[in-house]
């Protein structure tokens, strides 16, 4: 399909940082690699539906380590489409343990433990069957992304007073029900109209990765999975999400502080955040996302740029953010009433300068 690109989509097609961390992104995208689902469909899993959990996470173990051998050979010439399906897969062993997760939810850190196969709702709100706010083709997000075939979903592991996604993470809009067979259709349909990937967001995806997995079971058109997320997740779904997010499009915007709490109701944010990008990096290729909030340059912004340049790298893909506006209740945080100053904005690329970041954009 013809469309419209922004000047900098098509520019960024040959923006050597941008390449260069997000090298199996850009081959995925433009057909030169399958995407990594499409590789864990192929890597056979020896498990049975009535094997305890633990044995399960212990096969799904020894897959990980396997998947990486054959993403490397499928990378380097082997051709995916020749190796035959197994009867049971990487890919099926991981649908397999997120069903069981949801009889005691623990996809993020909160750890409720309700049975949403019961249709319990634990704090995020969400049920057993997806609830999809909106699908559309995306041409707001970073330039290497768009457009972006972006799927909204209800509900939010967290409760940031200042969500500009309130209606959804909220459930203030009642969304609508979607089975993964249908879902499956809008996502190949997406792909196949020129999207270059799709963006499973929110409110949170997290809740929702027994479903996104049983989704892309019925999914064969290879499309880049870009997983975009708040990163308030258990280590189990971080475990789940290596060979099946392509793209990690990761938050990390409070620092080591109490902000995160104060604000977003997100205890032991900074170590659940800083785990979970290391582990990110291990498994796919990162873009990570700093909203600066007002006021609090020194406590969070700055403590965040430089964790990320001395633990992760200072050619990560970081996305430094200035839109941040008052919504929902940040009216019950003093200092978040305003939008941010241009010295705020100034300060916020200094910081990104003095950590050493050298790929950043804003
Ligand atoms: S995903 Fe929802 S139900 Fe599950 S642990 Fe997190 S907040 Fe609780």
């Amino acid at each position: 399909m013809w469309r419209l690109l922004r000047p900098d989509a098509v520019t960024v097609l040959n923006n050597a940082m941008a390449r260069k961390s997000l090298s199996r992104y850009f081959a995925v995208m433009q057909d030169e690699k399958p995407a990594k689902f499409l590789i864990a469909k192929k890597l056979p899993a020896d498990f049975s539906k009535s094997d305890p959990l633990d044995v399960l996470w212990k096969q799904h173990e020894q897959c990980a380590d396997e998947f990486r051998v054959m993403e490397h050979a499928i990378d380097a010439c082997k051709d995916f489409r020749e190796i035959p399906a197994p009867k049971k897969s990487y890919f099926d062993l991981k649908l397999e343990i997120a069903s069981r997760i949801m009889r005691g939810c623990h996809f993020c850190n909160r750890r409720c433990s309700v049975d949403r196969t019961r249709s319990k709702r634990g704090y995020c709100g969400c049920g057993y069957t997806m609830t999809i706010s909106s699908i559309f083709e995306h041409m707001g997000e970073e330039p290497e992304l768009v457009p972006s075939g972006t799927i909204f979903t209800m509900g939010c592991t967290m409760r940031c007073r200042h969500c500009q996604n309130w209606s959804i993470s909220q459930w203030k809009e009642p969304g609508a029900e979607s089975k993964p067979e249908e879902l499956a259709r809008e996502v190949t349909s997406l792909r196949l109209n020129g999207c270059r990937n799709v963006n499973l967001v929110g409110g949170e995806p997290t809740p929702w990765l027994q479903q996104w997995l049983e989704t892309f079971k019925h999914i064969s058109v290879s499309v880049p999975v870009v997983w975009n997320s708040n990163t308030y997740y258990s280590p189990e779904t971080s475990k789940l999400l290596a060979g099946f997010a392509d793209v990690y499009l990761l938050d990390f915007k409070y620092g080591p502080g109490d902000c995160a709490e104060r604000i977003s109701d997100a205890p032991d944010y900074w170590r659940v955040c800083a785990y979970n990008h290391l582990e990110a990096k291990k498994h796919g290729e990162l873009i990570i996302r700093v909203l600066v909030l007002p006021n609090h340059l020194e406590c969070c912004t700055k403590p965040t740029l430089k964790w990320i340049a001395e633990n992760l790298s200072v050619e990560t893909r970081v996305n430094i953010m200035f839109q941040y506006r008052p919504e929902w209740r940040a009216h019950e945080i003093p200092e978040l009433h305003r939008r941010l100053t241009e010295d705020e904005q100034k300060r916020a690329i200094e910081l990104a300068k003095e950590a050493g970041l050298k790929n950043f954009i804003t």
